[in-house]
């Protein structure tokens, strides 16, 4: 058992749900007021009572995040490389369940090529590369290859792939990978065991350790988050928020970064639990901001442009932007276009977006907020330094 594991055991849903109902208003007025802010803190601020309390909280993230970060958001894009998958999470459109034989496709070299090529022609240095969980064909060599294929073309490339042994993440990282992006999706196990049926998703203790694995084997950016409305959202965000304390210091290299996917389109079989209202959300990542002050916050296109533009100023550090979630939807299967390269096809896409504004839009809605769009957040020339 991991030392994080142990720290899960010490903070069981009923404690934490104890802990946020106890919460008054003077224990929110002493955690905005802290210098130093531990699990007794971030309770008070994830609690109801701090609800009235998100005026102060948000000048607090605003501030801490202008310290840490400037008036900046780094801009990347999601490419989906394969959408072949042999897990069956309930809530996901990539399910092997959710069947869809003919719209699974896994891109060539070429293929790859040319969807880097047109994320690059918008002017992205940062890519995330992504798939599901079907190990036996895309597996981890197809993976590297696809690394250095994206590096061509990147200064950073990260993926969000299933979770892989150590020595594996250190075959990534030699062609070049940057960081790993891992959702735990909830932390809560028995929900986790509920909604995780098939594959090694299945197994929670194997993901849980997954990030201290790319740690060790040197990914400088590890982003990890829960997936918003499996479980009690507050839990989810406090155990993230403990998870991402925990990875700050035992993979001090690596720089945290934590992202708040929330669940709002899911396939027919899956309702969603908990609803996350927007407030809701303002919340948890005024919260965790406070607790987390130095981690980047990643805001994808799962939400609405209006409140994207709104969370802008409360934390957020980075954006995706002019985002599909099919393999091939930059370029290769694109929809639509009289294009001789493209050979369109219906391709399952993992979940749909709520933020469908090109990249210039996404641009000029930061500008108008008074940030600057970065594109490139990292050299590796730091790597020899
Ligand atoms: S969440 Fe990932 S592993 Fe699970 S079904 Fe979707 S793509 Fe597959």
């Amino acid at each position: 058992m991991t030392d994080f594991a142990h720290t899960l055991n010490a903070w069981p849903a009923e404690r934490i749900a104890d802990g946020l109902a106890a919460a008054r208003p003077a224990d929110v007025e002493a955690a905005l007021s802290a210098q130093e802010r531990g699990p007794r803190e971030l309770l008070a601020l994830l609690s109801p009572a701090a609800r009235a309390y998100l005026e102060p909280m948000a000048a607090e993230a605003q501030r801490l995040t202008r310290w840490h970060f400037g008036r900046t958001i780094s801009l990347y894009a999601p490419l989906y490389i394969s959408n072949l998958c042999a897990a069956d999470c309930v809530y996901c459109g990539f399910a092997a369940r959710s069947m869809n034989r003919e719209k699974r496709v896994t891109l060539n070299p070429a293929q790859i090529e040319m969807e880097c090529a047109a994320l690059a022609a918008h002017g992205f240095e940062s890519v995330l590369l992504l798939t599901g969980e079907a190990p036996k064909t895309v597996t981890v060599g197809y993976i590297a290859q696809a690394v250095s294929l994206a590096r061509r073309h990147f200064a950073s490339v990260s993926a969000e792939i299933y979770a892989i042994d150590e020595a594996e993440y250190r075959q990534l990282v030699a062609e070049g990978l940057e960081g790993v992006t891992l959702y735990m999706e909830t932390y809560h196990r028995p929900t986790y065991a509920e909604v995780h049926l098939l594959g090694g998703k299945a197994d929670y203790d194997y993901r849980l350790g997954a990030m201290e694995r790319a740690g060790a084997a040197g990914a400088r950016k590890l982003n990890i988050g829960a997936l918003l409305g499996l479980f009690e959202p507050r839990a989810d965000a406090f155990w993230t928020a403990l998870h991402g304390r925990h990875l700050q210091r035992v993979c001090w290299r690596s720089a945290l970064g934590i992202s708040f996917p929330r669940l709002l389109h899911t396939p027919e079989r899956f309702d969603v639990r908990y609803k996350v209202t927007d407030a809701d959300l303002v919340q948890i990542m005024l919260a965790m901001r406070l607790f987390l002050p130095e981690s980047g916050f990643n805001l994808s296109t799962r939400e609405a442009p209006a409140l994207r533009d709104r969370l802008i100023p409360l934390g957020v550090t980075h954006m995706s932007a002019g985002s599909s979630t099919q393999p091939g939807g930059y370029a290769t299967y694109r929809r639509g276009e009289a294009d001789e390269r493209t050979n369109f096809r219906e391709v399952l896409e993992q979940f749909a977006i709520d933020d469908q504004r090109p990249v210039n839009e996404v641009v000029a809605a930061i500008r108008r907020a008074g940030y600057d769009p970065v594109w490139k957040d990292y050299d590796h020339a730091f790597d020899r330094a």
